[in-house]
């Protein structure tokens, strides 16, 4: 399935592939279990990242990006993935945000961070969710009001990924809340700009090297140029890339899945019991292969879904197909890997139970796994 896959992609996205999958192995794979234990953002694998030109893969190659196609991207996170959740999610909310800049930005606002966003010098971060709305996003109560040429934000962020270290904030707040969804507008803001507070990475069950946490605005006061997407254009961008973000967790989820395999595959050779090897016994060979099923099932799901996108075509529901089954199959999966290694699948001398944690993380991000089925129930019903 992945040769299949890589047959259709171009010789820039090969490349990109190429260099994320020896970048994961040689920087991510040595260092992945010491950011988890030391619960911090990986501040020196997005550095690295940006030195193997991962950082603006969604950036035309005229503003010095790769210009990176639907299936090449997920192709790039699946191998990132693969050795850690945590970076490749990281990277995933900060191509995004470096992509819509590249596309939308005009002026000074464009020139003071498009090159330190494709070059990794500038982290980014994606601000819409608030610590009393989620789901609803619509609701979002971080207010923007005017002063004079200035914007002047109050409120609080949550669940902001990147966070702790991120540079440029891509914040949604409302502007007039008689409007609902749109009043809401979008602000480039630099982290550094007083009256901007954060708070420590979060205390979570996994992915500490994605640096989530909160970031709240106090009397924060930006220029009028501060503004990217104007009133009424906020919340239908922040809606215009979900179905290519849920495409990009599925491919993740195959990443995860497929080392789950292949790490209970080889111990599995390796043991032995009851006079023979573990692999020798169905009941072990059987739950492996219902592993295996489920990830080519997950890929034909996920990719199908990538190349919709890539074709132009909408791909609202295959998405949502693709990020419900993935995450879904990926957290029972790894569970099963990690049940037939015994109790050295619980210990952390291997990636299962980081994977296993992040597999968790994996139902929130981009639309909760019930998002999906309102999704896909409204395409069966309504
Ligand atoms: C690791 C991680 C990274 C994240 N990174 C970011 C980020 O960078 N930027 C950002 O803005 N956000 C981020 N998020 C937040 C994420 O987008 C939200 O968690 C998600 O939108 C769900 O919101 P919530 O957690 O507040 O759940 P809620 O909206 O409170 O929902 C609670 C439960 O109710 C269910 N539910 C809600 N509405 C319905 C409905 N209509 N029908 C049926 N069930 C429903 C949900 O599915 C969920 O199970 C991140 C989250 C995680 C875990």
């Amino acid at each position: 399935m992945e040769s299949n896959i890589d047959a259709g992609l171009n010789e820039s996205d090969l490349g990109a592939v190429q260099r994320a999958q020896g970048w994961a192995q040689d920087f991510v794979a040595p260092r992945a279990e010491s950011w988890e234990t030391e619960r911090r953002f990986a501040r020196e694998a997005f550095d690295s990242a940006g030195q193997h030109r991962l950082t603006g893969l969604l950036v035309s190659s005229a503003d010095g990006g790769e210009d990176i196609s639907v299936l090449g991207l997920a192709r790039v996170l699946e191998e990132i993935a693969a050795v850690d959740f945590a970076i490749a999610f990281s990277l995933v909310c900060h191509n995004n945000l470096a992509g819509a800049v590249g596309r939308g930005a005009t002026g000074t606002l464009r020139e003071s961070v498009l090159p330190g966003l494709v070059e990794g010098s500038l982290v980014g971060a994606f601000l819409l969710t608030e610590p009393e709305v989620g789901s609803d996003a619509a609701a979002i109560a971080v207010t923007a009001t005017t002063d004079g040429s200035e914007w002047v934000l109050n409120g609080e962020k949550a669940w902001v990924t990147n966070g702790t270290d991120a540079d440029v904030l891509s914040v949604y707040a409302q502007t007039d809340s008689s409007l609902g969804h749109r009043g809401i507008a979008t602000f480039l803001i630099d982290a550094n700009t007083s009256g901007v507070i954060k708070t420590p990475g979060y205390e979570l069950l996994g992915g500490h090297g994605l640096g989530a946490n909160s970031i709240r605005f106090e009397n924060c006061r930006v220029p009028a140029q501060s503004l990217f997407q104007p009133v009424g254009d906020g919340f239908r961008a922040a809606m215009e890339g979900i179905d290519l973000a849920r495409v990009l967790v599925g491919a993740m989820c195959c990443g995860m899945l497929r080392t789950g395999l292949r790490t209970a595959s080889n111990y599995v050779r390796g043991r032995l019991a009851f006079g023979g090897r573990l692999a020798d016994l169905q009941g072990v060979r059987f739950k492996l292969a219902d592993v295996a099923t489920d990830l080519e099932a997950s890929r034909l799901l996920t990719y199908r879904a990538a190349l919709t996108l890539q074709e132009g075509r909408n791909a609202g529901v295959e998405a949502a197909h693709a990020k419900k089954f993935s995450t879904r199959v990926t957290e029972n999966g790894i569970a099963s890997c990690m049940q037939v290694m015994g109790a050295n699948g619980a210990k952390r001398d291997h990636p299962l139970p980081r994977h296993l944690a992040a597999a968790r993380l994996t139902h929130y991000v981009d639309g909760a796994t019930e998002i999906q089925d309102v999704v896909i129930s409204r395409s069966l019903l309504d």
